[in-house]
């Protein structure tokens, strides 16, 4: 296995997370009835999905859906060894891979080269509001925060929050700077999660999960990132100031962040 993916916690009966080194990116798996799954935006090098792949069969179980996220390169992948299961999006974001395809496609190969790209964001449209699966309910909480179409997944039977590119204790909030309103369509995203009934356990697409409490901390500290944001005070905000080396692009976000807001 390789050694650069953590293999998956059980963090909730039958939920587990993955994480791949880079980015810190998080793997989910639900399992559901007869060792059918659902896997929520497998990443994230080649090598990591084939690790999970060979986690997956180990274990019995065997995607049945699939979902992405947000159409973001690092949250659309797949690999033969996963199967062919049906996978899917929100609308939007399904519309946004399919459009940007040339530009994520140019990403993959730079940022995590050896992917089958013939299996490179295939996700359809979802219709309604839960992913159709014969496992635990997952309901999806549709914003623009972050992304266009971003689908977070809330499994209620279980209070998980699988939140995507959102609540995260690594990366600060990143609006989609190319939406009308970034700083606002992103409150939106961010009040709908906090709204969100149940949640004992939050996991973020990039760092670590958290439980109600720092769910609760999280929604706070990215309250506070936005208002800074708006009123173009300076931030203390911890994961800017004691991010390591490698977190350096995050401190240039930031930048663009102030820049875009004092442009406008
Ligand atoms: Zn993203």
């Amino acid at each position: 296995m390789s050694a650069q993916w953590i293999a998956p916690d059980e963090i909730a009966p039958g939920v587990f997370v993955a994480t791949a080194q880079q980015y810190t990116t998080t793997t989910t798996i639900v399992a559901g009835p007869d060792g059918g799954c659902l896997l929520i935006d497998p990443a994230v090098t080649a090598a990591d999905l084939a690790a999970l792949a060979g986690w997956l069969s180990a274990r019995g179980l065997r995607p049945v859906a699939g979902w992405s996220t947000h159409p973001h390169w690092d949250h659309l992948l797949w690999s033969a060894a996963l199967g062919p299961a049906p996978r899917h999006a929100t609308a939007p974001a399904a519309a946004v891979a399919a459009r940007e395809m040339p530009g994520l496609l140019r990403a993959v190969g730079e940022s995590a080269p050896g992917h089958d790209l013939t299996l490179f964001a295939r996700v359809e449209p979802l219709a309604g509001g839960e992913i159709d699966w014969p496992g635990p309910r997952a309901v999806v909480c549709q914003h623009d925060a972050h992304a266009p179409g971003h689908g977070a997944v809330l499994l209620p039977e279980h209070g998980v929050l699988i939140a995507g590119d959102m609540l995260s204790d690594i990366e600060i909030p990143l609006p989609d700077l190319d939406a009308p309103d970034p700083v606002g369509g992103y409150r939106h995203g961010l009040e709908l999660l906090a709204a969100a009934p149940g949640v004992t356990l939050v996991v973020p697409g990039h760092g670590h999960v958290g439980d109600q409490a720092e769910f609760r901390r999280r929604v706070g500290a990215d309250r506070a990132y936005l208002d800074a944001i708006e009123s173009g005070a300076d931030t203390a905000d911890p994961r800017l100031t004691d991010a390591a080396p490698t977190q350096e692009w995050l401190r240039a976000e930031h930048a663009r962040h102030r820049e875009h807001r004092r442009s406008r």
